[in-house]
C-alpha cells in the first residue's frame, strides 16, 4: 500500500538505504512519518480548493540514508586546545584557545563555553545528533567547565542533544571531601551521568564503590573513565552492577588491549554477563590530564609510559563474547590527540580497517548501540521512529565509511547541518585544458 504523505513537512527524495532499497522518506513533527517507493511521497495537487499535499523536497538521489550516529565519548571541555601556530585574529572565534586568557575560576568560563559549543557543532557536522561529553569536575577546573557545558547544551537545543558526564576527581584520600562535594554539586547542576577516574584515585576500588553508590543515590547512569587494565577492579564492578544497572559504560579501556588472551576472554565474559558497555576510541587516545595516585600528573584512564595499544581489534573480540561495544571519537584536537577528528564514520572506518569488524557491525557501534548506551530511543528508517538521520553521498555502507565528505544531518526532523564537497580534475586529454571540469563527489 502506498504511503500517505498527508502531514509530511520534509520529504527526502530518492536516497538509498543500507539494505539496497531506494525510497522516499517523509518527516514531520520530529519523526519519520512515511517510507515509500521513489516518487510516492512527492507533493501533488491537493483536492479542489486546497494547496499541494506533502512538503519541501530534498533530492537525495545518489545518497545513502542512515540512522544518525552518536558521539558517546567526547571531551568537549578540552577540545580544540592542541598546540599549534598562533591563531589568525581574523579567524577568531574559531581558533583554538591558545591566545585566549583562561577565565577566572567561578566566572563561567567563556572560552570553555566557546570551545564546547564549537566542538559540539563539529561533532554535529559529522552526523552526531546526540553527544555525551566527559567534563572535568574538580582540580583547577572546579565546576565552571561543567557550567559552560550545560550552558552550551541549552544553547544548542534543537541542533544536537549534548549530554554531560561529570568526571569526578579523586574521591578518596586527602581530597575526598572536596571531590564528593563537587560530585554532589555537579548532580545538582544537571549532569546527565556520573563519571569518575578510579584509575587516578589513591584507592581505585574505594573510588569505584563510591561512584556506584552515588549513581544509585541519584538515579543517574554511570560512565566511568577507565583504562580497564585491572581485571580485579572490573570483577568488582561487574559484581556490583550485574542484573540491575544496564546503563553502565566504561571507556576508553585501552588496558584491555594489554591483557593476555585468556584474561581478556574471562573479563569479556564478566562484562557481558553484567551488561556493561565498553566504549572504545579507535581513532586514538583520549586522556584529560589528572593528578594520579601519589600526586603524579598522569593521564587518567590511560598510560603515559607506553604507546597505548590499538583498541580497534578489541571491538570484534568483545562483541563476539557478547559485550555491547560502542565506539566514540574521544579527543578532538587536544593534547591527547592533536589530530583527533571526532567523526563517528572515521571511528567505524577504523574498526573495519584495523579491527577486522564488518561495516554493518562497525556502524552499529557508533549508532544504535551507542544510542542505547546513552538511554536514547532506537532509530530505524521506518514510520514512527525519531527523525535522527544522516545522509552521506554514496551508495552503500562500505562506500560511505571509505569516503564520506558530503553529509546532510537531520535532527528532530529538521536539516541542521550540511557539508558539501566538490572535487575537480584537470583535463589532460589533449594537453590543452583551460578549465577544470567540475564534479561533485564524496
Ligand atoms: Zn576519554
Amino acid at each position: 500500500m502506498p504511503a500517505e504523505p498527508t502531514d509530511t513537512t520534509l520529504i527526502l527524495g530518492g536516497p538509498r538505504l543500507p539494505d539496497g532499497r531506494t525510497v522516499d522518506v517523509g518527516l514531520a513533527d520530529g519523526r519519520i512519518r512515511a517510507v515509500g517507493t521513489p516518487g510516492s511521497l512527492l507533493p501533488r495537487p491537493g483536492p479542489r480548493g486546497h494547496g499541494p499535499r506533502g512538503g519541501r523536497v530534498v533530492d537525495l538521489t545518489g545518497w545513502l540514508l542512515l540512522p544518525a550516529p552518536v558521539e558517546p565519548h567526547g571531551h568537549h571541555d578540552t577540545a580544540l586546545t592542541a598546540p599549534g601556530p598562533p591563531p589568525d585574529p581574523a579567524t577568531l572565534p574559531h581558533a583554538p584557545d591558545t591566545a585566549v586568557p583562561a577565565p577566572p575560576p567561578g566566572r563561567g568560563g567563556n572560552s570553555v563555553l566557546r570551545r564546547v559549543t564549537e566542538a559540539a557543532l563539529h561533532h554535529l557536522s559529522h552526523g552526531a545528533t546526540a553527544q555525551r561529553g566527559h567534563i572535568r569536575v574538580g582540580d583547577p577546573a572546579g565546576l565552571h567547565a561543567l557550567d559552560a557545558a550545560l550552558r552550551a547544551a541549552r544553547s544548542l537545543t534543537g541542533l544536537t542533544d549534548l549530554r554531560t558526564t561529570a568526571d569526578a576527581g579523586p574521591l578518596t584520600g586527602r581530597a575526598a571531601a572536596d571531590g564528593r562535594a563537587l560530585l554532589r554539586d555537579a548532580v545538582a547542576m544537571g549532569a546527565a551521568a556520573l563519571g569518575g577516574l578510579p584509575d587516578a584515585d589513591p584507592d581505585p576500588a574505594g573510588c569505584l564503590d563510591l561512584l556506584i553508590a552515588a549513581a544509585d543515590d541519584h538515579g543517574l547512569p554511570l560512565d566511568l573513565h577507565t583504562d580497564a587494565g585491572d581485571p580485579i577492579l572490573l570483577d568488582r564492578l561487574a559484581a556490583a552492577v550485574t542484573g540491575h544497572r544496564p546503563g553502565v559504560v566504561i571507556g576508553p579501556c585501552t588496558g584491555l588491549g594489554r591483557l593476555a588472551p585468556e584474561a581478556l576472554a574471562r573479563t569479556a565474559d564478566r562484562l557481558a554477563l553484567a551488561g556493561v558497555t565498553v566504549a572504545l576510541l579507535p581513532q586514538g587516545p583520549c586522556a584529560p590530564l589528572r593528578t594520579g595516585p601519589g600526586g603524579a600528573r598522569g593521564r587518567a584512564g590511560g598510560d603515559t609510559s607506553r604507546t597505548p595499544p590499538d583498541t580497534a581489534p578489541l571491538a570484534r573480540i568483545l562483541r563476539t563474547a557478547g559485550v555491547r561495544v560502542i565506539a566514540g571519537g574521544g579527543a578532538l584536537r587536544d593534547a591527547a590527540n592533536p589530530v583527533g577528528r571526532g567523526d563517528p564514520l572515521e571511528a567505524a572506518c577504523q574498526l573495519v580497517s584495523r579491527g577486522g569488524e564488518d561495516p554493518v557491525h562497525a556502524y552499529h557501534a557508533v549508532s544504535d548501540r551507542a544510542r542505547a548506551a546513552l538511554g536514547l530511543p532506537p532509530v530505524r528508517i521506518e514510520a514512527g521512529f525519531p527523525a535522527e538521520l544522516l545522509a552521506v553521498r554514496g551508495t552503500c555502507l562500505p562506500d560511505v565509511l571509505s569516503l564520506a565528505y558530503s553529509r546532510l544531518v537531520i535532527h528532530r526532523g529538521r536539516i541542521v547541518s550540511r557539508t558539501s564537497a566538490v572535487r575537480e580534475y584537470c583535463d589532460i586529454g589533449d594537453g590543452a585544458a583551460t578549465e577544470l571540469p567540475r564534479q561533485s563527489t564524496g
